[in-house]
C-alpha cells in the first residue's frame, strides 16, 4: 500500500509518499508560505528536486498541488489517487486522550480539537491538514499519529509537576513529552540491533536536533522524558532554553520590561545555543567552526549543551536503575561525533568505552562503543515519516 504522510504546520506542509511493502519513499516535498503566496518543492525518488511558485490561499490548494504533483503524467509516481491507500497525519498533542495512533473519525477530530489549548500553534494546523485531505480524498482512510502518545506510559511520579494539584485537575498541567514517534522508532530499532527483546531492555534515546529531548525507555515503555507540558523543557536546544530557574522570568521581565509574550519569545526563539553563543547561530556546524577558531561563546554553548545531555542521561540511569543501550539520533545526534564524544566522556562511570573510529562514521546505523563497553552506545538515524507510515498501515 502507498501511504501519504502529512506533517502540517500553520503555513507549511511536509509530505512523503511511502510504499509500505518496500518502505521506499516514492516522492517527497514541502509546501511553504501557505496563506501568504505559496511554493511547492517536489522530488520524486531518483528525480530532480523542483521548486515552483503556486498560489496557495489555504491548505486545501496546497494539498491539491501535492496530489497533482504525485499524479502528474511526467513527474508523478502514481497514476491516480486510487493508488494512495491511506494518509497518516502527524498530530503534535494528544493530551491524555490518545495513548496510541487512531483512525480519524469525527469524534477523534473533536478530541484533537480539545487538545488545542495544550498546543495552540500546532494542533489547529494539524486539524486544518486533516480536514483539507478529507475534502480532497473523501474515501481514503486517515490515521492520526501523536508526538505525545508514546509517553502516556509514564508513571505519575514522572509526569506530575511540583505545583498545586488543582492545576492538573482543572487544566491537565503535567509532563506530556514530545518526539514520541522518534523515541519509539529508535528504541525499537536499538533492541533489534542489540538482538534483545524490546520488552526486556533499558534504553535511553537522545533525540538531538534543533528541538531536542531524551527519553528513558524501560521494557518497551517510555518511563520518563525531558520535554514537558510543552517542548520548552529539558535540554538546551537550538533556540529554546530548556530547564531554567523559573524565578529568572520575573527577574528578567522587570529588568527588560518584558510581558509574558516577550518572555516566551525569548525562551523559545532567542535562547538555547543560539542565545548562549551571543546570537551566532543555532546550527552546530556553525558553532563547531566558530569554536575551532577560538570563539569563546560558541565553545561555551557546545559545552553547556553536552553537559546538559550527560546530566539527563545520568538521571535516567537512576530512573531505570541501569541502562543497556544509549542511542543518539536526529540532526546533531546522527552527525555530530564531537558532541557524542563529549557526552560519553561524562559517562565513563557507567563503564562505557567509545570506539572513536566508529564514532567518526557518518550517516548510518552503527554501534560506537567497544565490544568491552558495559553499555552499548549506538547511532540510529530516526525516520518519523516511516514510523507514521507503519502505524497507519497497521491501523487501516
Ligand atoms: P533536526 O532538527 O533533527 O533536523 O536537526 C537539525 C540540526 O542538526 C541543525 O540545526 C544542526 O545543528 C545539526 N546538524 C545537521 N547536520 C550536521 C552536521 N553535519 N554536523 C553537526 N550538526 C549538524
Amino acid at each position: 500500500m502507498n501511504v501519504l504522510v502529512i506533517n502540517c504546520g500553520s503555513s507549511s506542509l511536509k509530505f512523503q509518499l511511502i510504499n509500505s511493502e518496500s518502505e521506499q519513499v516514492l516522492a517527497k516535498g514541502l509546501c511553504e508560505r501557505i496563506g501568504i503566496d505559496g511554493s511547492l518543492t517536489y522530488q520524486p525518488a531518483g528525480g530532480e528536486k523542483v521548486k515552483s511558485q503556486k498560489a496557495m490561499p489555504t491548505h486545501t490548494e496546497a494539498i491539491q498541488f501535492v496530489i497533482d504533483a504525485l499524479t502528474d503524467a511526467e513527474t508523478g509516481v502514481v497514476k491516480s489517487l486510487d493508488e494512495i491507500g491511506a494518509v497518516g497525519h502527524r498530530v503534535v498533542h494528544g493530551g491524555e486522550k490518545f495513548a496510541q495512533s487512531v483512525v480519524i473519525t469525527e469524534e477523534v477530530k473533536k478530541a484533537i480539537e480539545e487538545c488545542n489549548d495544550l498546543a495552540p500553534l500546532h494542533n489547529p494546523a494539524n486539524l486544518i491538514g486533516i480536514n483539507a485531505c478529507q475534502e480532497l480524498m473523501p474515501g481514503t482512510p486517515m490515521v492520526a499519529v501523536f508526538d505525545t502518545a508514546f509517553h502516556q506510559t509514564m508513571p505519575e511520579k514522572a509526569y506530575m509537576y511540583g505545583l498545586p494539584y488543582e492545576y492538573y485537575d482543572k487544566y491537565k498541567v503535567r509532563r506530556y513529552g514530545f518526539h514520541g514517534t522518534s523515541h519509539s522508532f529508535v528504541s525499537k530499532r536499538a533492541a533489534e540491533l542489540a538482538g534483545k527483546p524490546y520488552d526486556q531492555l533499558k534504553t535511553i534515546v537522545c533525540h538531538l536536533g534543533n528541538g531536542a529531548s531524551i527519553c528513558a525507555v524501560e521494557n518497551g515503555k517510555s518511563v520518563d522524558t525531558s520535554m514537558g507540558l510543552t517542548p520548552l523543557e529539558g535540554l538546551v536546544m537550538g533556540t529554546r532554553s530548556g530547564d531554567i530557574d523559573p524565578a529568572i522570568l520575573e527577574f528578567i521581565a522587570k529588568k527588560e520590561d518584558l510581558d509574558i509574550a516577550g518572555l516566551m519569545t525569548m525562551l523559545n526563539k532567542k535562547s538555547g545555543v543560539y542565545g548562549l553563543s551571543n546570537n551566532l547561530s543555532s546550527d552546530f556546524r556553525d558553532l563547531d567552526a566558530a569554536a575551532a577558531e577560538g570563539n569563546k561563546e560558541a565553545e561555551i554553548a557546545l559545552d553547556v549543551f553536552c553537559y546538559r545531555v550527560a546530566k539527563y542521561v545520568g538521571s535516567y540511569v537512576a530512573a531505570m536503575n541501569g541502562v543497556d543501550v544509549i542511542a543518539f539520533t536526529a540532526g546533531i545526534g546522527e552527525n555530530a561525533g564531537n558532541v557524542r564524544e563529549k557526552v560519553v566522556e561524562y559517562l565513563g562511570y557507567l563503564g562505557i568505552e567509545l570506539n572513536k573510529e566508529a564514532n567518526g562514521v557518518r550517516g548510518e546505523e552503527i554501534t560506537i562503543s567497544t565490544p568491552d563497553s558495559k553499555v552499548t552506545v549506538m547511532v540510529i538515524p530516526t525516520n518519523e515519516e516511516l514510523a507514521i507510515a507503519r502505524e497507519t498501515v497497521a491501523l487501516v
